[in-house]
């Protein structure tokens, strides 16, 4: 079992927690004026990011609040956790996300990466 260290409430054993999917996805200024791809991609299209990803988990079994955590996806280690609305901590060199990719990785495999080809032409 893991520790995951909630926020509000300190460590507490993993299975009182819920994944839920990628952080700091914004919701569309003006839904109506996007296309339909551009509603999917909002809706269905997420980050694989090796590395250090920020996610939003629950305390669904404690304090049922949402959170948001820095984890790596290599090694499952949580590097930080931080409230909602608190941005994201920098932890330095390993992050791998689409807003920063890492300077190893060429530009366009990242893009390629959130990049849907075809899947609602
Ligand atoms: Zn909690």
């Amino acid at each position: 079992m893991m520790l995951i260290d909630c926020p509000y409430c300190g460590p507490r054993n993993e299975n009182e927690f819920h994944y839920g999917g990628q952080a700091h996805v914004a919701y569309p200024e003006d839904p109506q004026q996007l296309s339909d791809r551009e509603w999917a991609e909002y809706l269905f299209y997420r980050d694989n990011t090796r590395g250090d990803f920020a996610e939003r988990w629950a305390h669904t079994a404690g304090c049922r609040k949402w959170f948001n955590a820095v984890r790596d996806t290599e090694t499952y280690a949580f590097r930080a956790v931080y409230r909602m609305g608190e941005p994201r901590p920098d932890l330095g060199g390993r992050a791998a996300s689409a807003a920063a990719p890492a300077a190893a990785e060429p530009a366009a495999e990242t893009e390629s990466d959130t990049t849907p080809t075809g899947a609602l032409a």
